[in-house]
């Protein structure tokens, strides 16, 4: 009698720290899946800006704190700007294809505000606006594969 009562006590601890043991599996894992998903999130963060003075441009991790222009860290002078990517080239029967590694165009308009000017890609004379479209992902597939990084 007595023992089959031990018994079922040793086994409901067991269980309890079968539960325990899980649960901090489980934590263990929640928390390192966060860690990784953090890293993405921060790539986001990641713009691209370009000088107007030197045409220098870098990827740069917006602070708190910044403000346009930043200074430049080819030229030092305070004159680089969020970019636009152009993620277009011209094919060669002159058609519009998309490229996978962005052209990055400072927009006239981001460095006067007040200039309603249409700003063109120097590289293929697309139109270049706030928040540029980016080719379909069809399209990007397709210009994935023609630069062989398929
Ligand atoms: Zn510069
Ligand atoms: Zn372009």
């Amino acid at each position: 009698m007595m023992s089959q009562q031990n018994d079922g006590r040793d086994r409901i601890h067991k269980i309890k720290l079968g539960v325990a043991v899980v649960l901090f599996i489980v934590a263990g894992a929640l928390a390192a899946r966060s860690l990784l998903q953090d890293s993405p999130a921060d790539y986001a963060n990641d713009r691209g800006f370009k000088c107007s003075e030197c045409g220098h441009d870098y990827a740069y991790v917006i602070r708190s704190g910044d403000f346009e222009p930043l200074e430049c860290p080819k030229c030092h002078q305070r004159s680089a700007y969020q970019a636009e990517m152009c993620f277009w080239t011209k094919g060669p029967d002159g058609q519009y294809v998309a490229k996978t590694e962005p052209t990055l165009v400072l927009l006239k308009s981001r460095i006067d505000p007040t200039s309603d000017e249409p700003t063109y890609c120097p590289d293929c004379g697309h139109e270049v606006v706030g928040h540029n479209p980016r080719p379909s992902e069809a399209l990007m597939l397709e210009a994935s594969g023609r630069e062989g990084r398929d």
